[in-house]
């Protein structure tokens, strides 16, 4: 598929107006009465629950690739920490990425880097790309689990939850930072590693993608950023590889090891529990 033919592929209305009204809430935040440093901390705090924890650890790691495992209870407390980042459910997103592992770059991956940054980074969402309706022959695992089914359905849900809560707590403010503001950081953080991993940066391996490793894009996600090196071991739970590639979500997982918590931890050429 060209990238003409992608701009003719219909628009997904759910998913634009969802997203333009989340990043015009966004803004409001920046109003001087709407500011706070307390508002921002709220933010900082759930961009690591719903980001690190939930996509990085989480929804990406553990789930798609299952680089390691936990107990249930906790990849089920993962999993929620996932939805709460409101990338649609979990069975979607990880049937998608497992779906752009298959076919990296290639005309039929969704966020093919070849159709250009924009497209890469989130104009393949607001159409209706034939992968979304290409995902269950990638999530047998989870397709049937009652509790991955539940933040199937119920993640928006979680959302407006969550925004209550926040909004008792603190009041506008918090429901501006903690919600839209936070949210809009970590989808361009997931997104980055979509558009910018495919795009700026070095390859230390010659994998049949475009993917690179990229600095900055890797402090932005918690290690993601070491994209080249995922693409070309895409089990191991450590992504960065070199000393200086500091990977923040790879230190978690050692953590949860040392607290064994993680075991049968993969890593790039080895395996060890
Ligand atoms: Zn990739
Ligand atoms: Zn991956």
């Amino acid at each position: 598929m060209t990238a003409t033919t992608s701009n003719r592929l219909p628009l997904d209305w759910v998913t634009l107006l969802f997203m333009a009204a989340v990043h015009g809430m966004a803004v409001l935040a920046f109003l001087p009465g709407n500011f706070s440093w307390t508002a921002v901390g709220v933010a900082l705090l759930l961009h690591w629950v719903t980001g690190c924890l939930g996509i990085t650890l989480g929804w990406h790691r553990l789930i798609s690739h299952r680089s390691f495992q936990v107990p249930k209870w906790l990849e089920y407390f993962f999993v929620f920490c996932g939805a709460l980042a409101c990338q649609h459910g979990p069975i979607m997103w990880v049937g998608l990425h497992r779906h752009h592992h298959a076919y990296s770059d290639q005309s039929n991956d969704h966020h093919d880097s070849n159709k250009g940054f924009w497209w890469s980074h989130m104009e393949w969402m607001l159409r209706e790309v034939p992968a979304k309706q290409d995902i269950s022959r990638f999530t047998r695992d989870i397709a049937t689990d009652p509790v991955y089914l539940f933040f199937e359905k119920y993640f928006l849900v979680l959302q407006i939850l969550l925004g209550v809560l926040l909004y008792t707590l603190g009041g506008w403010s918090f429901v501006l930072w903690g919600i839209f503001v936070r949210m809009v950081a970590v989808y361009h953080c997931t997104w980055l590693v979509n558009s910018a991993t495919h795009k700026f940066g070095y390859r230390t391996y010659q994998t049949d993608d475009r993917s690179v490793n990229c600095w900055w894009v890797a402090l932005l996600t918690y290690g993601e950023g070491w994209h080249n090196n995922h693409h070309a071991f895409q089990y191991s739970a450590r992504h960065g590889l070199k000393w200086w590639e500091v990977d923040l979500t790879w230190m978690t997982i050692r953590l949860l090891q040392s607290l064994r918590l993680a075991k049968k931890v993969k890593l790039a050429n080895s395996s060890v529990d």
